[in-house]
């Protein structure tokens, strides 16, 4: 057995539809014929979901929070027409939140970059990766419409008996809206550890950007609370690095993120994440067609216009409503080329998947015994990112060395113009792509990197 040994356990999350067969094909073709890995395997689909009444969700959380490291399958998050098809007992809640719930952490979503891929901006050549603190501020805001004249007042009271703070926030002359919201220093912690932790991981410079100027309290509390952790724990691992971390007005970050090239964390507060992605609610991400990069909704409409039809098929499809406009987008986007990976406070755990779900579309057509072309690339990134990190924590460099091999081996494999049908439509336009000119259909596309990643470990 020629295979590269893993001294220690990684947990497998099976998922649902088509990235369920994907998934399939990565373990069998991919990983297992050249890491022998134990895997301990938890069967997040659907209909093993509803058996357990969800009990395998968490058991698969707490073996994550056990071994360090998870590789995820993308997972169907029930509704009522789910809670139909599948003749569920309830409708269970998204996967994703009941792990994030129970594991703690910040999502950082990374584009993978391909050359004949175009950006929304040629500059950037590396990624830019996004994390969001998804606790608190709007999400978990009171707010309310004041329906006559009236006065708007904020109560602190102490716990410790202390005198009681209050403000006036505003004397309403007629009616209005009013809205008072919180987050906690804890929260804050845990994300400035997750950040700065997978910014050493990537080995690339951390901005985090507020609007510190206009809520001086607010978003100065953020920026200290970074700042002390920052120089406390992780400035002489940043500086033997080569990297810093560096506070940023919102306004300057997004005009810097223009021009730069790519290649850093971002940490973005909760609503200028959710812009980019509404995970918390149905672990949607916004899809990348040319863009791996979200900006903030208001700056959305400032900066990007200029960049044609990216932005005008966005506000043609129904600007001013998040939901559908995600839902839109990924018709013609390339969500197959988005990694995502929850990283814990410790740095040490992590669980890695694709930002995408489980292609029902692509399933249906699949059902009915129709090809399909369904771009596997994320879903191979939750394994090597997965392994990759198995390899760090382990320090095992032949495991680190084979992840980064696959990973190669799917862009090159792009590069060279084999690829599935959502990239060929980023080139050439949807429209005009035919089937083998342009595209591989699913299982061709995975065989040719299975090939191209045997040429690559010199067993072909
Ligand atoms: P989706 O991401 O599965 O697909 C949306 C569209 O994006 C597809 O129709 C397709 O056009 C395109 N797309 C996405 N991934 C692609 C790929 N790898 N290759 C080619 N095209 C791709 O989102 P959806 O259709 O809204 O949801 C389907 C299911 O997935 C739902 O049940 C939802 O709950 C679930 N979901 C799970 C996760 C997760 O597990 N993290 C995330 C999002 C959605």
């Amino acid at each position: 057995d020629k295979r590269i040994k893993v001294a220690k356990p990684v947990v497998e999350m099976d998922g649902d539809e088509m990235t369920r067969i994907i998934w399939q094909f990565i373990k069998d073709k991919l990983i297992l014929p050249h890491v022998d890995v134990q895997l301990k395997y938890f069967d997040l689909g659907l209909p093993n979901r509803d058996k357990t009444d969800d009990q395998v969700t968490i058991d698969s959380a707490l073996a994550t929070q056990k071994y360090s490291v998870a590789v995820k399958c993308a997972t169907i998050t029930p509704d009522e027409a789910r809670v139909e098809e599948f003749k569920l007992k309830k409708m269970w809640k998204s996967p994703n939140g009941t792990i994030r719930n129970i594991l703690g952490g910040t999502v950082f979503r990374e584009p993978i970059i391909c050359k004949n891929i175009p950006r929304l901006v040629p500059g950037w050549t590396m990624p830019i990766t996004i994390g969001r603190h998804a606790h608190g501020d709007q999400y978990k805001a009171t707010d309310f419409v004041a329906d006559r004249a009236g006065t708007f007042k904020m109560v602190f009271t102490p716990k410790d008996g202390s005198s009681a703070k209050e403000w006036e926030v505003f004397n309403f002359p007629a009616g209005g809206v009013g809205m008072g919201m919180y987050n906690t220093d804890e929260s804050i912690s845990g994300f400035a550890h997750s950040c700065f932790q997978y910014a050493i991981q990537k080995k690339w410079p951390l901005y985090m950007s507020t609007k510190n100027t206009i809520l001086k309290a607010y978003d100065g509390r953020f920026k200290d609370i970074f700042q002390e952790i920052y120089e406390k724990h992780y400035k002489t691992e940043f500086e033997k690095n080569k990297i810093w971390y560096e506070h940023r007005l919102i306004d300057d970050m997004v005009a810097q993120v223009l021009k730069s090239s790519g290649g850093f964390v971002w940490a973005c507060k909760n609503y200028d994440g959710d812009v980019q992605s509404d995970i918390l609610a149905q672990d949607r991400s916004f899809p990348s067609r040319t863009c791996p990069l979200f900006l903030p909704w208001d700056l959305t409409i400032r900066t990007l216009v200029p960049w044609g039809s990216w932005q005008q098929k966005s506000f043609a499809h129904g600007f001013g409503n998040d939901r559908k406009l995600t839902t839109k987008l990924a018709s013609f986007g390339s969500l197959g080329l988005m990694t995502s990976v929850l990283v814990c406070p410790d740095g040490k755990t992590i669980e890695a998947e694709a930002a995408h779900g489980t292609v029902t579309r692509h399933y249906r057509e699949h059902q009915k015994g129709r090809p399909t072309s369904t771009n596997p690339i994320a879903s191979i990134f939750a394994w090597t990112r997965g392994l990759e990190h198995r390899g760090k924590l382990d320090g095992n460099q032949d495991l680190i060395r084979f992840s980064q091999t696959l990973e190669k081996v799917c862009v090159q494999t792009v590069e060279s113009g084999a690829m599935t049908k959502d990239l060929a439509g980023c080139i050439h336009g949807l429209s005009n792509v035919k089937l083998n000119e342009h595209f591989l259909n699913t299982s061709d596309f995975l065989d040719t990197i299975k090939n191209n990643l045997d040429k690559a470990l010199g067993q072909k």
